[in-house]
């Protein structure tokens, strides 16, 4: 069959590799001019690099990656550590992949290496969809009309393809604001930081870790913000008293990092509203343009690799009529649990930001005390997840 993917980001890459593994011929139209991934990293849990090694990338993303021990939590006053859970070899022991941390441009230049570079076009912006029983058409700016079995609509937050096909919603702003940075390693090898910890504090928490097999340390600083600070860009800047105003008072470490790391990229977090279908006839969403969700669990971009994989399950041996039965079967398998990792982040969120008082330290006993129970935490069920042993009655 013929598909069409909206979007070369993560999810739309993976959707690819993932189709042309089914056996389609896929073309990805991409608005930018060239493959482009924001500077910063991602951390991938063993339920999306699971399905990157049945796709047959995970030994090339590993490859750049830094593989952390641990994932501490600390306070944000003095660095005490409220617990620490195991990844490394326990992990993977545990889910059957590791827990990776990566730059994001790594992890994009794989999945893009992996697509047939002929089936590849930059500078494409779509600017409609439509369908008939029989096929389904992209139209670009440049007035192509790409004919296709199946249209993959993952082309990220604000996706004009989720309003095609089901009718204006907007991106919801988080209220919270994430300043990113990428600091080389010998800049803050001094201030002996654990390889991956978030440090949690009223309304606000910073999180960092290794990328780029340890040459690189990546910073998230987040903030919950006022409208003032929604926008949704890579490319905004924040002045580094604005960060440093935002952090006053924490631990030492973080003042240095801050401080160390210059001018930050400031992007106001959103999501998106959980939606009840992803797909009409032979046209779908996948990642962001489905389920954006707020990054504390770390997991939008890993939901939108599973999407891809599960997509690439159920068109597996498919014909063009039987796409849309196909693509309601994807929504009935991924659905339900991308909207739960939605809800469970945005918890998350809440609780990371706790203000002083009771309501933390009975936060702090509990993750103690679930820590010294368990060796991972509690939304590491994502993790376990193998979507590729959901078949049954799918
Ligand atoms: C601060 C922060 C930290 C995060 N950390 C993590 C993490 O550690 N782990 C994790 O798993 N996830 C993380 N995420 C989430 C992750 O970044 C996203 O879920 C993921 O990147 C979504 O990928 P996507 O391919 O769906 O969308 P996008 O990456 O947004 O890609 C969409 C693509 O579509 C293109 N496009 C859009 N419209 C059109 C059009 N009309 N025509 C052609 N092309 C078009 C765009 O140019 C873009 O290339 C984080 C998110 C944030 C904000």
């Amino acid at each position: 069959m013929r598909a069409v993917v909206v979007g070369a980001g993560i999810g739309g890459l993976a959707a690819a590799v993932s189709l042309c593994r089914a056996g389609h011929e896929v073309t990805l139209v991409e608005q930018t001019a060239r493959f482009a991934e924001v500077g910063a990293g991602i951390q991938l849990a063993p339920n999306a690099t699971r399905v990157l090694r049945r796709l047959g990338l995970l030994d090339a993303v590993a490859a750049q990656a830094a593989r952390p021990s641990g994932m501490s939590f600390r306070a944000w006053s003095d660095g005490a550590e409220i617990c620490r859970y195991a990844l490394g070899r326990a992990a993977e022991d545990a889910f059957g992949a590791p827990y990776l941390l990566l730059h994001r441009s790594d992890l994009h230049r794989v999945l893009a290496d992996a697509v047939p570079a002929g089936s590849v076009r930059l500078n494409t912006l779509a600017v409609g969809i439509d369908q008939d029983g029989e096929s389904a058409h992209v139209t670009t700016a440049n007035g192509e009309r790409l004919r296709a079995d199946l249209v993959v609509a993952a082309d990220g937050i604000r996706s004009a393809a989720r309003q095609w096909l089901f009718g204006a919603d907007e991106a919801v702003f988080s209220k919270t604001a994430a300043y990113r940075a990428l600091l080389p390693a010998a800049e803050v090898a001094d201030l002996g930081l654990p390889e991956l910890a978030a440090w949690l504090g009223p309304g606000r928490h910073f999180v960092h870790y290794w990328v780029r097999r340890g040459e690189l340390l990546n910073v998230v600083a987040v903030v919950e913000a006022a409208e003032a600070a929604r926008e949704e860009s890579w490319t905004a800047r924040a002045e580094p008293a604005e960060q440093l105003r935002a952090f006053e008072g924490w631990d030492d470490r973080v003042i240095e990092v801050l401080e160390r790391a210059g001018r930050m990229l400031r992007y106001g977090i959103h999501t998106r509203t959980p939606l009840t279908r992803w797909s009409i006839g032979r046209v779908t969403l996948l990642g962001d343009s489905a389920h954006a969700m707020v990054p504390f669990q770390a997991q939008g971009a890993a939901q939108a690799i599973l999407d891809a994989a599960v997509l690439g399950d159920v068109l597996a041996g498919a014909t063009p009529a039987e796409v849309p039965e196909a693509l309601d079967r994807y929504a009935r398998r991924r659905l339900a649990t991308a909207t739960s990792v939605q809800a469970g982040s945005a918890r998350q969120g809440e609780q990371f930001h706790l203000p002083d008082g009771p309501e933390a330290l009975a936060r702090n006993a509990r993750m103690a005390a679930h820590a010294a129970q368990n060796a991972f935490p509690p939304f590491a069920t994502a993790w376990a997840a193998d979507v590729l042993d959901e078949r049954t009655g799918s």
